[in-house]
């Protein structure tokens, strides 16, 4: 199992990754606001899109470059590493300056040209499953990648589109210990994007963790009813430090099982 170090930050080791934030960065004090709250609760990265790839072009799209402003602040101050969406080659020299870590979102898994010129940059990407994705396409997809160069590579699994409504997405977990049988690369769990319901977020990210997790992606909100977008899925704070609370034993517990198999103690908490 291939590791993947930002910083002091390893990932695919054996500390959970968590990454929360809003789903849009809809200003500098919304921003500001959650990042000190994620901080607070044992989160290690802040996700906001600035480039909102939204289904209807009539909605809010991002704030753009000010967006990426508001992130760097953010991460100035409470110290969290960044990850934001990047949807077009034009933006991602502004987005390396100003970011972490590139999201490549589900709509643009399958956009080879834009897989290729992300290679080439030396930052770590998130890569997300299209919800029309195999597997295997999953894989191949995240390899345009690594061809270039560029070995840094989370796979983040975010659901794919079945017969069922009851969700927004069908959270495909069976993917994850799949994925970490058919590659080394660290995956992630989306469970907000995976079922678009946030009464079920705490149960899906526990069980993601159960089922081999290297890290959850949860999107968080003062007030998930005036969220810009997917306020639906979207944890308010009491609501995520619940959540926080259940990640933390559960990461505790599988922490303390991995010491016991390899005899080696883990001095690092799960906070
Ligand atoms: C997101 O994470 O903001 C997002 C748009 O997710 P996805 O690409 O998985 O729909
Ligand atoms: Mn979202």
């Amino acid at each position: 199992m291939a590791t993947i170090q930002i910083g002091d930050l390893v990932i695919g080791g054996r500390k959970k990754l968590m990454i929360a934030g809003p789903c849009s960065i809809e200003g500098r004090d919304q921003l500001l606001d959650i990042a000190r709250e994620v901080k607070a609760q044992g989160a290690q990265m802040l996700r906001g899109g600035a480039y909102k790839p939204r289904t209807s072009p009539h909605s809010f799209q991002g704030l753009g470059p000010q967006g990426l402003f508001h992130l760097k602040e953010a991460s100035e101050e409470t110290g969290l590493l960044t990850v934001t969406e990047v949807m077009e080659p034009e933006e991602l020299d502004l987005i390396c300056k100003y970011a972490d870590v590139l999201q490549v979102g589900a709509r643009n898994m399958f956009n080879y040209p834009l897989l290729k010129r992300i290679g080439r940059t030396d930052k770590p990407v998130l890569l997300k499953r299209s919800f029309m994705a195999t597997v295997e396409e999953f894989l191949l997809a995240s390899e345009y990648i690594l061809k270039e160069g560029n070995k840094r590579v989370m796979l983040c699994e975010r659901g794919i589109r079945t017969f069922d409504q009851i969700t927004r997405n069908t959270l495909d977990l069976a993917s994850v210990p799949i994925l970490k049988k058919m590659s080394s690369l660290p995956v992630i769990v989306d469970p907000s994007h995976g079922t678009g319901r946030s009464d079920i977020l705490i149960p899906m990210t526990l069980a993601a963790l159960v089922a081999g997790a290297d890290g959850i992606m949860i999107e968080v909100h003062p007030n998930p009813k005036k969220a810009l977008s997917d306020g639906l899925q979207t944890l308010d704070f009491p609501h995520f430090r619940e959540l926080m609370a259940e990640y933390r034993s559960l990461c505790k517990y599988i922490e303390d099982q991995e010491s016991r198999r390899t005899g080696q103690s883990f001095s690092g908490a799960a906070s």
